[in-house]
């Protein structure tokens, strides 16, 4: 799709670039979106400060959504061979146990999350990355950068042996590109060099303290649960799996007294006993210490121009629910699906533009989700701590009130404002579920045209050569279709090869339409119900990453090609 070397006629680019596109920082952010580039055919390179892999567990946890865009990119089953499947949280509010909430109550192929270690990860990942030819170039560090039309030069330095921390600038080199994602996190210089703010609010009075250690209690230490602790005054603690047999115990409390320090084992031990009401508690191994402070905010933009960043560069979020790295992985998958279209002249401007919309939009939503469940539950006053004292003793599901799994799982994630959405079925009378443009399409259980048991992700994530490929629903309703409006839109799309139909059939009497197209029987409406669609005969377009770009009736495949037009350039034609 793209070489390695292209060239190009005007000034600023007249050197020849030396590949498309410059990933810079191989943190998770970095390393998945060099992967996922390459898994789309891009050239890319990978260029990272420090000399080796950063040690210590930090983000230790893949969510549902997350590992649905894993797989997109052929990244998830490396990472579950070390990582916990974690199925249950637990919550004890004052010394009483409250309901568990199942974490595998959600409509994914991937219900349960998955436990690791961001170091383990980082070194799957790194891995993965060198076998698909783009290996990290390490102690290497952007200190310059200057776009113009046609592409971006970075001048980057010797980083030599510091992890990045020397000012050092020996071994300069120039390298020519025609995009660049800075993956560089919070103190990267990508973000700055673009002149992008991120202005981030403080919550201070209140401290993290964490340690990664063996544990043995008198709890289990099997790695399949969460445990949260509620305590007065405003106590909370949270001990999760980490891989190799550890557990993490961290501790958010006041910070009057506490010293501003790492915390020794002893006091870990100490504070845990106390928390937990076991004396028995004990840890050993001590693996990691550390100790943070809250504060949070999101950028103004996601992208300038040529220039894109993902993951921490972008965002400041807080270390509670497990929600920065997970939330910088739909950068990366985002990112590169759109970067791998555009590389491949197959996209019209609306889709890499829609990047920064979307990504800014939905870090925005998150923040500001995070920092109201941070008032309530972690920086709760004492009204707060009597409410919850008393709901732990007369309200039924009350874990499940303070745990909620479809939006911690990040499966709500959407984009109701993308300029990639076009939804025509608005003002129907659609089953109040059905999800609309710029939600997540729902998958579900089907049946294939040799009568075995399949799931729609199966016919929509990577079945073919077309690593971004778009896919076509083209649902009956569940009534025949004498005039055959789905064969019609079929035939409208073909024009453009990476939109794949699958005519997803609920009516018996319909015969089979054959001619190789992809044809999934639902004779009893499962994935009719998921979509909202019983009796509604539609199109449902599916985007690379998941999401419904378009829906509109079935009858009506002219609105369909004009969408393809907008988004993908005309039948046939190059995208300006
Ligand atoms: C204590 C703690 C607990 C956390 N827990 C969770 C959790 O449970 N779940 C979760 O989802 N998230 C969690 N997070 C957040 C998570 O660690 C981050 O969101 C994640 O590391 C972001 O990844 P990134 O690749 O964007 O940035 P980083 O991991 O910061 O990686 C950026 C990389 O860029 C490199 N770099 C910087 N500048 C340059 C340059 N100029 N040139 C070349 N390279 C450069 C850096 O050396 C670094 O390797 C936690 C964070 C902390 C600190």
């Amino acid at each position: 799709m793209t070489s390695d070397v292209l060239t190009s006629s005007t000034d600023s680019s007249s050197a020849p670039f030396d590949t498309d596109v410059l990933v810079v920082g191989a943190g998770p952010i970095g390393l998945i979106t060099a992967a996922a580039l390459r898994h789309h055919g891009v050239a890319c390179r990978l260029i990272e400060q420090r000399a080796d892999t950063k040690a210590y567990s930090r983000a230790n946890n893949l969510w549902a959504r997350v590992q649905e865009l894993l797989t997109g990119v052929g990244l998830r089953d490396a990472l579950a061979e070390q990582a916990y499947v974690v199925t249950e949280a637990r919550t004890v509010l004052n010394g009483r146990p409250v309901d568990p909430v199942a974490l595998d109550d959600v409509e994914s192929p991937f219900p349960n999350a998955l436990y690791s270690g961001q170091d383990v990860m980082e070194t799957t990942l790194s891995d993965l990355v060198a076998d698909r030819g783009a290996p990290v170039e390490r102690s290497r560090r952007l200190v310059g950068l200057e776009q113009d039309a046609e592409g971006v030069t970075v001048t980057v330095a010797d980083a030599g042996d510091h992890d990045g921390d020397s000012d050092a600038a020996a071994g300069t080199e120039r390298i020519r590109c025609r995009y660049v994602v800075g993956a560089d996190g919070s103190s990267g210089q990508v973000r700055e060099l673009l002149g992008l703010p991120l202005e981030t609010e403080s919550f201070p009075g209140r401290i993290n303290r964490q340690v990664d250690a063996k544990l043995s209690w008198r709890r289990s230490t099997e790695p399949d649960h969460l445990t949260f602790f509620y305590y007065q005054p405003n106590g909370f603690t949270g001990v999760l799996p980490i891989w190799g047999g550890y557990h993490r115990l961290y501790f958010v409390q006041d910070d009057t007294g506490v010293p501003d320090r790492d915390p020794t084992l002893e006091e870990m031990q100490a504070l845990a006993r106390e928390v937990t009401q076991d004396e028995t508690l004990t840890l050993t191994d001590p693996i990691w210490f550390s100790r943070n402070r809250f504060s949070h905010g999101v950028t103004s933009h996601y992208a300038v121009d040529r220039v894109l960043l993902a993951g921490d560069a972008g965002h400041l979020t807080m270390p509670i629910g497990g929600q920065g790295m997970n939330a910088g992985i739909h950068d990366a998958v985002a990112v590169a699906w759109r970067l791998a279209m555009v590389l491949a002249g197959h996209a019209d401007p609306v889709v890499l533009d829609s990047y920064d919309q979307e990504r800014r939009g939905e870090h925005a939503r998150l923040d500001h989700q995070q920092a109201r469940g941070f008032k309530t539950t972690v920086e709760r006053g004492k009204v707060t701590d009597l409410g919850l004292d008393a709901a732990s003793r007369f309200v039924p599901g009350i874990g499940s009130l303070i745990q909620g799994t479809d939006d911690l799982q990040q499966l709500s994630v959407h984009y109701p404002d993308s300029a990639l959405n076009e939804d025509h079925l608005g003002g129907r009378l659609l089953h109040h579920k059905a999800p609309k443009a710029g939600e997540r399409a729902p998958d579900a259980r089907v049946v294939d045209q040799h009568g075995a048991t399949t799931h729609l992700f199966a016919h929509t994530q990577n079945p073919d050569g077309w690593t971004w490929g778009w896919s076509l629903l083209a649902f009956d309703g569940g009534v025949e279709d004498p005039q055959g409006h789905r064969a019609a839109a079929v035939d409208a799309v073909s024009p453009w090869a990476w939109v794949r139909p699958r005519l997803v059939t609920g009516a018996s009497t319909t015969p089979p339409a054959g001619g190789g197209v992809v044809e999934l029987d639902d004779l009893d409406h499962v994935a009719h119900a998921a979509y909202g669609l019983k009796e509604r005969p539609a199109l449902v377009l599916v985007r690379p990453d998941g999401h419904i770009a378009y829906r509109g009736s079935a009858d009506d495949p002219g609105r369909l090609v004009d969408y393809c037009t907008r988004v993908f350039g005309p039948a046939g034609g190059t995208p300006a």
